[in-house]
């Protein structure tokens, strides 16, 4: 597939395990143009050396939580590039003390700041986004998990987040389809990086998915990168709205496996 000529505004670089530097580097084999935006001053020292190695000059930091910092970031872009073809939306946050005990007991603060970073800031770079995009098959690609779907133990307040994500998905999806922008999710099978590292019994998460799942491993970072490539190509010209499953095949099988006890996870 070749994106030669073609631009791309990764958000949600943290190292070289993030998922998001899995499509940075699938993008930038197809010749695509990528640049980065990274959270805080300790990241961009992780970020810095790994968008030099694929020739990246565009690393902008930007606290999603705040819009001014996102405009900032789209106005940067625009004066370097003038347009957009691929937005990647990696980026999402929730209290670590939310994601070990019961789903009632989320704070009202720990589901605002959950809302805020996991899903409004979609919204917000959607709309700085698209008019980069107008004339172009923009794409825009976000990151979600099967915990959107069905009860996943301790996702708890991330799993009403990606909810509300995939939702916000289709809503932007109808908005942008006449300007000619796509708007899609890939649900990624558990990953281990950074954001993974909050979620209680993680590990035990890695084990049942790989046992479960058809294809019997654990989704990578490329299988992640490769999907991602698709989506924001021209082989997907006719696909919005959509949250295409990157799982190895878990989500379609009930679970636990009918004729399978759980394992003991402690
Ligand atoms: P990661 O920790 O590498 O990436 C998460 C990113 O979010 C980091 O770069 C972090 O800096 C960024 N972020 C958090 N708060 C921010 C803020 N206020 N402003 C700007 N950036 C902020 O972990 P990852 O697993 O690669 O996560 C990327 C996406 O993939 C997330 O949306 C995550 O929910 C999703 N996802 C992950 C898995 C998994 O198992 N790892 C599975 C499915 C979906």
């Amino acid at each position: 597939m070749e994106l030669k000529g073609k631009t791309a505004l990764i958000f949600g670089v943290a190292n070289d395990r993030s998922i998001a530097w899995g499509i940075a580097q699938e993008l930038h084999k197809a010749g695509c143009t990528v640049g980065f935006s990274y959270a805080g001053e300790a990241l961009g020292k992780r970020v810095a050396p790994l968008a030099e190695s694929i020739g990246s000059t565009f690393v902008e930091q930007c606290d999603v939580a705040d819009d001014a910092q996102i405009e900032r970031v789209f106005a940067a872009w625009k004066e370097k590039y003038g347009s957009l073809d691929i937005l990647i939306h990696a980026v999402a946050f929730a209290d670590r003390n939310d994601l070990k005990k019961e789903f009632y007991g989320t704070s009202r603060s720990g589901f605002h700041l959950a809302m805020d970073i996991s899903v409004f800031s979609l919204i917000a770079m959607a709309r700085c986004a698209a008019p980069l995009m107008e004339g172009r098959d923009g794409s825009i690609l976000t990151l979600t998990y099967y915990g959107a779907e069905k009860v996943v133990k301790n996702y708890n307040v991330m799993g009403v987040a990606k909810a509300a994500l995939e939702a916000s998905v289709r809503y932007l999806a109808a908005d942008f389809g006449p300007k000619g922008v796509r708007v899609n999710a890939i649900s990624a099978g558990p990953i281990k990086t950074l954001a993974a590292s909050g979620i209680g019994d993680f590990r035990a998460m890695l084990k049942h998915h790989e046992k479960t799942a058809p294809l019997q491993r654990n989704t990578t970072q490329e299988d992640v990168g490769r999907s991602a490539l698709y989506l924001c190509s021209s082989l997907a010209s006719g696909v919005t709205g959509e949250v295409l499953h990157v799982d190895c095949g878990y989500s379609i099988m009930s679970s636990p496996p009918a004729n399978e006890e759980p394992e003991p996870t402690a």
